[in-house]
């Protein structure tokens, strides 16, 4: 069976809509990911996560909406950034694309963390319309599988565990020679309690924020296994889930 919508005919569309309210819809970024990574990085992981996921439960999968929100990378070269507004609306317009046909349940595989808020959002304007959406992030579930197996510098942007990723799944995109380890730097207003508007090149010259250079496609290779089959579990227990139960409750 078919769970790639792209690669689909109408007609096979058809026959899956009429049979599921179920999607999975990938988005991530286009940006920056330090000298060693490819910038598109948060959209081709959130790409496998998903698609791996749709064959492996069954559930159709559209194709990952490549660019995020990222201008805070803006200063490194190839960066494509577009506003939460224009993000939000995109993504929702798509879901509202998908209802027309029946789907009332959407799992976004977002890969970039920037774009959470704008989902977010989304996500809650679009329950009110009736459909279910929700948002896995595949970094958070890896840190809860997988406590120990980055340390903390190494879990961070463009840092081991997201270049171990890459190995994974696409080496020939990745040039571990230039990897770097690059402590981020303190800004001078920083203080507790205190959140910025800062940029990436505020705290780092590379790009990378932490550790890099211990990346290893093995545990990359771990964490997507591992990933993917978390997020199976939840697909199908979503899809179990009578939608009565995912809706607003009234007033009480
Ligand atoms: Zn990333």
């Amino acid at each position: 069976m078919k769970v790639l919508l792209h690669e689909m005919s109408w007609a096979e569309a058809k026959e899956y809509f009429t049979k599921n309210t179920i999607a999975i819809l990938p988005v991530g970024s286009n940006e920056q990911h330090g000298p060693q990574n490819p910038l598109g990085t948060d959209h081709l992981i959130a790409k496998a996560i998903a698609e791996e996921t749709a064959k492996r439960a069954g559930v159709l999968c559209l194709q990952v909406i490549p660019f995020g929100v990222s201008s805070h990378h803006k200063q490194f070269w190839g960066t494509i950034y577009i506003s939460p507004k224009t993000f939000k609306n995109y993504v929702k317009e798509t879901c509202l694309a998908l209802n027309y046909y029946g789907v009332r349940k959407i799992v976004i595989v977002n890969g970039h963390g920037g774009n959470l808020y704008a989902l977010m959002e989304m996500a809650r304007e679009l329950r009110e319309k009736g459909i279910f959406t929700s948002v896995f992030q595949w970094w958070e579930a890896a840190n809860k599988l997988f406590p120990d197996l980055f340390k903390p510098e190494e879990r961070r942007h463009a840092a081991a565990e997201e270049t171990s990723l890459n190995l994974a799944l696409h080496s020939h995109f990745v040039d571990i020679d230039r990897a770097v380890d690059e402590e981020p730097r303190k800004h001078r207003a920083q203080a507790e309690g205190i959140t910025l508007p800062l940029n990436t090149v505020d705290y780092t010259s590379s790009g990378v924020f932490g550790k890099s250079t211990s990346a290893s496609a093995e545990k990359g290779r771990v964490v997507f296994e591992a990933v993917v089959k978390e997020l199976v579990e939840y697909v199908k227990l979503l899809k179990k889930t009578k939608i009565e139960d995912l809706m607003q409750k009234p007033r009480v």
